[in-house]
């Protein structure tokens, strides 16, 4: 169900079998003759809401999603410094050079998330159907190398398809940056051999940086 207007057939109405009419002669004009028909399908169905959006959020709690999506956007996420602050999926659009983006924020997901033990498996679905991945990680991590990891391996155990799409890595909080985050991040990004990436919401710096590299993996159409 993925356009205005489209229909399913689910679950088919019954035979209403035949009422008396059907059963009038030319003798008999007021029969009392009549079939009962056959009952219809029945079932349980639960419908699932997959949000359509171009990008979507990724990234452990308190990365700095929620507060990302707002300062690109009107719209307003709930925000604060404990885990969970989002529990419905939330869409924004970001204008960047006459472009429009439609990201997505998902409630952080946590490690385990895949076997149930965080909110955050529940709204995986949510990331099946954008085009791009943006993965947050918070400058101030202690290990943002295993947090990015952890994150990757959710993605991967949840759905193999997710796991393949064009993923966009940045670092958050760039206002916070020490020389022991930058150190860290240094590493990272030379390892992984990923052009660098920070921004900070509060200052604003980096952000059209990131909308405009999300701009243009979203023209490669790399997943059609
Ligand atoms: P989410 O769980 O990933 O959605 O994270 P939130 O957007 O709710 O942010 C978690 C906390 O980090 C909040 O207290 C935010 O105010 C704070 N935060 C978010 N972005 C920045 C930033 O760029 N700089 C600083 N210093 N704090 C930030
Ligand atoms: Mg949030």
């Amino acid at each position: 169900m993925n356009e205005p207007g489209k229909e399913v057939i689910v679950a088919e109405g019954g035979d209403g079998g035949l009422g008396n009419a059907s059963f009038k002669t030319s003798t008999n004009r007021a029969p009392r003759r009549s079939t009962e028909g056959w009952p219809g399908t029945e079932m349980w169905v639960w419908l699932k809401l997959k949000l359509l959006s171009d990008v979507g959020l990724l990234g452990f709690p308190n990365a700095g999603k929620s507060t990302f999506l707002s300062v690109i956007s009107a719209a307003k996420p709930k925000i604060a410094d404990y885990p969970f602050t989002t529990l419905k999926p939330q869409l924004g659009v970001a204008y960047i050079d006459h472009e429009e983006i439609v990201i997505a924020d998902i409630p952080g997901l946590i490690e385990g998330a895949i076997e149930g033990a965080g909110l955050g498996h529940k709204f995986l679905k949510h990331l099946e159907r954008c085009k791009v991945l943006l993965h947050l990680i918070d400058i101030t991590e202690e290990d943002i190398k295993s947090k990015y990891q952890i994150i990757r391996s959710e993605l991967k155990q949840y759905s193999p398809e997710l796991a393949v799409k064009p993923e966009l890595i940045v670092f958050s909080k760039n206002d916070l940056m020490g020389e022991e985050q930058q150190e860290k991040i240094n590493t990272f990004f030379k390892k992984t051999g990923l052009k660098p990436m920070v921004f900070s919401a509060v200052t604003g710096v980096g952000i059209k940086e990131v909308l405009r590299a999300l701009n243009s993996m979203l023209k490669e159409d790399i997943v059609g």
